[in-house]
């Protein structure tokens, strides 16, 4: 299988700089150089400021060749995600695509996932932390306006896992209520660029979700354009040795495969 499609990526990085032709071209020439086919922009929701939904219709308009997908990637920051979250209902008919992601443990103002940080692991024991995490997970997709999850078991990135750990039986609960709500959930590369060194999810969750017949995207988190589709032969191999066929492309919120 070859994958097409890259619906996980930051052109703004990690602070707000707003769109223009010259920030998102070099990513849309990097899909030509990768044959990806479908891109979604998907920055931080905490840099919204910096999204320009005219900026990428003229982008469209001088890349007929690609499809590029308007989007963001919603979390449960305590201080910016209900402003998110408001401006993605505004927005919703703008949008094709709302990533939903877990960076923060109840209670916390700093990421989870920080490089090196596994304070936050540790202070709460593994397993209590996993068991939180998805708790926020389920939280989030009650609260709605999300297409699809984003790195579903991204709690074991510092290579922390609970004794006997099982992930089907931590993630299948969260998997349910993903399929019934009718939601994505996304096979990223990102993960192998972290301490745990494996793709989200694992490949065990990845079988679990084909069996309940739950749409998946393909994804790198890219921060860079240089990271776009990165990784994306050793994710093909995983997506096969999970069963994957198909994977799901997005247009306007609506998801169909290929
Ligand atoms: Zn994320
Ligand atoms: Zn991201």
């Amino acid at each position: 299988m070859f994958l097409t499609c890259d619906y996980h990526t930051h052109p703004q990085g990690h602070q707000v700089r707003p769109y223009t032709a010259e920030l998102l071209q070099p990513w849309i020439d990097q899909c030509r150089a990768k044959q990806i086919r479908s891109i979604a922009f998907t920055d931080h929701d905490r840099y919204l400021a910096g999204i320009n939904f005219g900026v990428v219709d003229s982008l469209r308009e001088q890349n007929p060749d690609l499809e590029i997908l308007a989007g963001i990637e919603l979390d449960n920051d305590p201080v910016t995600s209900g402003n998110g979250l408001r401006w993605v209902d505004k927005n919703w008919d703008r949008l094709d695509f709302v990533l939903g992601s877990i960076h923060y443990f109840s209670g916390e103002t700093e990421m989870l996932d920080r490089a090196g940080d596994t304070s936050q692991i540790e202070a709460r024991g593994v397993s209590e932390a996993f068991d939180q995490y998805i708790r926020e997970l389920e939280k989030l997709v009650s609260r709605g306006h999300i297409d699809c999850l984003a790195h579903l078991d991204l709690v074991k990135i510092h290579g922390l896992s609970p004794d006997g750990y099982d992930p089907v039986e931590r993630f299948r609960p969260i998997l349910e209520i993903v399929h019934r709500r009718g939601l994505a959930m996304e096979a990223s590369t990102a993960g192998w660029r972290k301490a745990v060194g494996e793709q989200y999810p694992h490949t065990a969750i990845l079988r679990a979700a084909v069996e309940l017949q739950i749409p998946i995207t393909t994804a790198s988190d890219a921060h860079s354009y240089a990271q776009l589709a990165a990784d994306y032969e050793k994710l093909a191999a995983v997506l096969e040795r999970a069963g994957v066929t198909q994977i799901a492309r997005f247009h306007r919120h609506k998801s169909r495969t290929i």
